[in-house]
């Protein structure tokens, strides 16, 4: 089922007398989530990505705008009457029932021309622990599983209604870092499968890339870009996205557009035809460094860290906003381990110019060289 958000809007009032103005949890949120696939909701803490979620599953109404599950107009309906499916971050399992039980739960609360019978029930409820592989824990309580265990029948309980709608608020947060990758590939699967649209939170961005079939960043309630997720790494609409997708994260230095060349440090390392003169931000990412003996960005040495098949280069420039700027360059063109400074030339696609106040991408019209 497609899933319009329109215009969604949710304001807290302020609590407390230290705060004034209320809370914009989320501000005119517009977007489409195409049938059967699985959106990533990315973004730091406190963005709106769980009220978002309430607002899809009828936990929140919203204050202003509108959602569609298809063509029905769902915005005031109540829970119950949406069919979605949600798992929290704390799975919220009912600790004295048996896993049989926690997923059969939503099932005995169906009313009406829902209602199933006990033989219907205990299909579904095999079906669904099949579904998400844990036919062998059913007469567990909760408290005799693991936490991937636990996951897995919250997401089975999600699951069992058959929803349209399928919504995950960081449900692979309480997990360690071995299962948290396992389980996310599980989720996909289970995904895929039963082709449920599916709404997944999260603020880990390499989470949502590898998983999802479009992301969506928000920033302060607002919906900063959405897209494929190779699209968004490849094409930031601003600073903040930029800065949130890719690890490592991207470099960003303090620049000037002059006569259509590009100035860090003073120094023209690109040319950027159709840009006018102006201070910029320059976001470059660790694979756009080239090593070159006459590259034009000149940096303090500090460190070589190996990864592998790659090295990453750790070095200083004072242009740079942070501390250090990291490069990820191949293992045979990397530089003495005890050169005092490093050359690099840049990867033209892999250079991105911001507007100093807004933070905007600033498009570079014509091809970009290198200067
Ligand atoms: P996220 O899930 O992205 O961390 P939330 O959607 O939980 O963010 O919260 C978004 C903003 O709304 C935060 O500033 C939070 O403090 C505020 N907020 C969330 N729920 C309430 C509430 N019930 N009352 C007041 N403010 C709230
Ligand atoms: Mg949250």
């Amino acid at each position: 089922m497609k899933i319009i958000l329109q215009n969604l809007t949710k304001e807290f009032p302020a609590r407390g007398k230290k705060t004034s103005g209320n809370v914009m949890a989320v501000d005119h949120f517009s977007c489409q989530i195409p049938d059967g696939e699985l959106m990533g909701l990315l973004g730091p803490s406190g963005c709106g990505k769980s009220t978002t979620l309430n607002l899809l599953c009828g936990l929140e109404q919203p204050t202003e705008g509108k959602i569609f599950f298809g063509e029905e107009d769902v915005t005031t309906l109540s829970p119950e009457l949406r069919g979605v499916g949600m798992v929290f971050q704390n799975y919220a399992l009912y600790p004295h029932l048996t896993v049989r039980q926690n997923i059969r739960f939503p099932l005995e609360n169906l009313k009406g021309k829902d209602r199933l019978s006990k033989e219907e029930m205990e299909k579904r409820v095999t079906e669904t622990a099949r579904l998400v592989q844990i036919q062998e824990l059913m007469d567990r309580k909760p408290g005799e599983l693991s936490g991937g265990q636990q996951q897995r029948v919250a997401i089975a309980r999600a699951l069992v209604k058959f929803p349209k709608l399928l919504l995950l608020d960081e449900p692979l947060s309480n997990l360690d870092a071995r299962l948290r990758l396992q389980t996310r590939e599980e989720i996909r699967k289970i995904q895929k499968k039963t082709g449920i649209t599916t709404v997944f939170v999260t603020h880990d961005q390499d989470e949502a890339m590898s998983i999802c079939d479009r992301i969506a960043v928000m920033k302060n309630g607002i919906l900063m870009q959405q897209g494929k997720p190779q699209e968004v790494y490849d094409h930031p609409a601003n600073l903040f996205v930029a800065k949130f997708l890719g690890t490592p994260p991207i470099n960003v230095f303090s620049g000037t557009v002059s006569k259509e060349r590009l100035l860090i440090g003073g120094q023209p390392v690109l040319s950027v035809p159709g840009v006018a003169d102006q201070n910029v931000w320059v976001g470059i990412r660790p694979e756009g460094f080239l090593i070159r003996p006459d590259g034009p960005l000149e940096c303090e040495m500090n460190r070589i860290e190996v990864m592998g098949r790659d090295i990453s280069v750790i070095s200083t420039h004072a242009a740079c906003t942070e501390g250090t700027l990291r490069s990820i360059i191949s293992a045979e063109t990397a530089p003495k381990e005890d050169a005092k400074t490093v050359r690099f030339a840049l990867k033209p696609e892999k250079v991105f110019l911001f507007h100093a106040e807004t933070e905007a991408v600033i498009p570079v019209s014509g091809e970009r060289k290198e200067s």
